[in-house]
């Protein structure tokens, strides 16, 4: 039988934790065949990230039409886009290869900024491409505290907060907004707030005593986009990740030195 498709546009993590290294078993867990587009090399172990070097351009959207083209993609998320340059041309090449809210195919984005240990992973100046560029053709965003206030300004402190951010993501054009509550603190549970500007879900889950976190958004959204790729719609599709990246970090594992992954092993 074969399998549905899912494409990730995102870098490597030479740690294994993070990047398409996360993505692709993640899709393998979900039962759908993984596409990839390579955007940058990380160096990077559990104590952080030492550098990057993007890929070139023309050389990431050519992976992108080579696979689309020829084996079809049924869902795409992005994750690590490095630069400006690359969120541009990625953004014209998925309306060519029909990838997007506007287009019907169900695509993610996962607005990566810095890793968890506060390295950055995009150019300054590509925060705006992300908003502008991106944003509109999601069907989902699915940032983390950190990333809506880089991208909103809004710090989220509570529910309150957390809806306001929300509303202000879905301004820049997305279907749909996760903001993810996992980085609150003081918060007992890990509360998500899931929108598309008229039903507002809370999604709760357990919060583990854990440190070793590391690849669990890139973990989330790829479990997301497997689920959109087999046919689920977008609220059953962000539980089904939910219910996957809870027993990730429930099995979380220490290695090296710094911080551990989330777990594909259950
Ligand atoms: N490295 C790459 C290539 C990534 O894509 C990401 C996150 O998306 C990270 C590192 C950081 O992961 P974390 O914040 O979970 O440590």
């Amino acid at each position: 039988m074969t399998p549905r498709t899912a494409l990730t546009i995102a870098g490597s993590d030479s740690g294994g934790g993070a990047g398409i290294q996360a993505d692709l078993r993640t899709f393998f867990a979900c039962g759908v065949h993984g596409l990839v587009s390579l955007t940058a090399v990380t160096v990077q172990n559990s104590l952080g990230v030492q550098g990057f070097t993007e890929i070139p351009a023309d050389v990431v959207t050519a992976q992108i039409k080579a696979v689309a083209t020829d084996m079809g993609v049924d869902a795409a998320k992005t994750g690590m886009l490095a630069t400006a340059e690359i969120i541009r041309a990625v953004a014209k090449t998925l309306d060519e290869v029909h990838i997007g809210q506007r287009t019907g195919v169900p695509f993610v984005v996962d607005p990566v900024a810095a890793s968890m240990t506060g390295h950055a992973l995009l150019r300054e100046e590509a925060l705006d491409a992300i908003r502008t560029e991106l944003f509109p053709r999601a069907t989902l965003v699915t940032p983390n505290l950190d990333e809506v206030r880089l991208l909103t300004g809004i710090s989220v402190t509570d529910p309150v907060s957390q809806r306001a951010a929300a509303e202000a993501l879905l301004g820049f054009g997305s279907a749909w907004v996760l903001v993810k509550g996992g980085h609150m603190e003081n918060a007992a549970d890990c509360v998500d707030l899931l929108s598309d500007g008229r039903e507002f879900i809370e999604l709760s889950g357990p919060r583990y005593d854990t440190e070793n976190t590391h690849g669990g958004g890139d973990t989330l959204a790829s479990a997301i986009t497997a689920s959109l790729a087999k046919g689920a719609d977008v609220p059953a599709a962000v539980s089904e990740g939910k219910r996957f990246i809870e027993r990730c970090v429930a099995e979380s594992y220490a290695l090296g030195k710094g911080v551990g992954p989330v777990s594909p092993f259950w």
